[in-house]
């Protein structure tokens, strides 16, 4: 199945862009995490291959000529072409890492479409301390604060996975004091501060994003397993709370299977799809062994270029295409089942999931 734009999708995990135009260091550093990137990379292949067409050039253009053109054009003219051929009616855009780069307003003008904020709790509780200090005090202001922040967003989201690593202890209560920390890595604090993020969520019927899987140097990749949240999707199953375990890369199977066996998890291949290359076909195929269809979503996770949030959407589409013909030539599936794969993966899950303009927020049955 050839899946073109007209399946629009919803992008349920994506961050701004980088608001300035850059030179080859400068892009290359953001093909990567840690700003490590190549374009001697299955991803720099990749935005040969598939954006040098959106810049009217031909597929596999250089790097040096693609960056020229890129230049030519400036950056918001790159940005609009490749976010708007994208084919996303919907945007939730994590504000947590603002440096450099577009804010939700110029990000909405840019790329078209709907957006929504999802709000990154670690951000706001450590705003917070750098307002108050680390007295008592500020348990209550932090838990205004995410209140406050939630009530316009479409979604809470926690780096956990980058503190002290998914295997938090759970705990409704702060601990007696509060570290006054730039960055916050205190288990108990962070601990309190997702169970803080888990019941307000549910509380509001909003998602709450987990970071899980492939990310910056900074993680330590062994503490951040989806299966070490065994215990708090567990504690969090009846309470009418939404898990979306993004990333998950190479944990994918570990995630599937708790999107299995715990009905309130969802989970995306966000990151993972533009750099594996041609593994993106097996990436979607192992999540789409256990995970039942209702709960895998769709993201890009681009973040600083708009190349990445164009082929998160373009490598998406091509690999879930080229998996359904598998699937169909095995007799797996119908066309017409197929159809309706796509269009739940695409943007159906999320449209139940998080709260869009035009619908009401209102917290979901227990
Ligand atoms: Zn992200």
């Amino acid at each position: 199945m050839t899946l073109t734009g007209d399946v629009t999708l919803t992008d349920h995990h994506c961050h701004g862009v980088t608001a300035a135009d850059l030179d080859r260091p400068g892009f290359e550093a953001l093909l990567g995490e840690g700003r490590r990137g190549s374009f001697d990379s299955a991803l720099g292949l990749a935005v040969r291959r598939w954006c040098a067409p959106v810049l009217d050039l031909p597929p596999h253009t250089g790097a040096d000529a693609y960056l020229a053109r890129r230049a030519d054009l400036g950056w918001r003219e790159v940005t609009a072409r490749l976010l708007g051929a994208a084919g996303t009616a919907r945007w939730l855009v994590d504000t947590g890492l603002p440096d450099g780069l577009t804010g939700l307003t110029e990000f909405g003008e840019l790329a078209g479409g709907e957006t929504g904020e999802i709000v990154r709790l670690e951000q706001v509780a450590e705003q917070v301390v750098a307002e108050v200090g680390g007295t008592a005090k500020a348990f209550d202001r932090i838990e205004a604060a995410v209140r406050e922040r939630a009530a316009g967003a479409a979604g809470l989201k926690t780096v956990v996975a980058y503190r002290t690593g998914l295997d938090f202890p759970l705990t409704d209560t702060p601990p007696p004091t509060l570290a006054p920390e730039h960055r916050l890595s205190d288990p108990a604090t962070l601990g309190w501060l997702v169970g803080l993020g888990a019941r307000l969520c549910a509380e509001l019927g909003l998602p709450l994003q987990i970071h899980t899987g492939f990310g910056d140097p900074d993680l330590r990749l062994q503490h951040a397993d989806p299966l070490l949240l065994t215990d708090f999707l567990r504690a969090t199953a009846h309470t009418g709370l939404t898990v979306v375990l993004l990333h998950c890369w190479p944990f994918h199977r570990n995630a599937a299977y708790l999107a299995h066996v715990f009905e309130h998890v969802r989970m995306d291949l966000g990151l993972a799809i533009p750099h594996v290359g041609r593994g993106a076909r097996t990436l979607l195929a192992e999540a789409l062994e256990l995970a039942p269809f209702r709960s895998v979503l769709y993201s890009s996770d681009g973040y600083g270029l708009p190349e990445l949030h164009y082929l998160g959407a373009a490598l998406w589409r091509d690999a879930l295409g080229k998996l359904l013909d598998e699937w169909l030539a095995d007799d797996v599936i119908t066309t017409a089942d197929a159809e309706n794969l796509v269009s739940t993966l695409a943007h159906g899950n999320a449209a139940r999931d998080y709260p869009f303009s035009g619908t009401s927020r209102k917290p979901k049955p227990r």
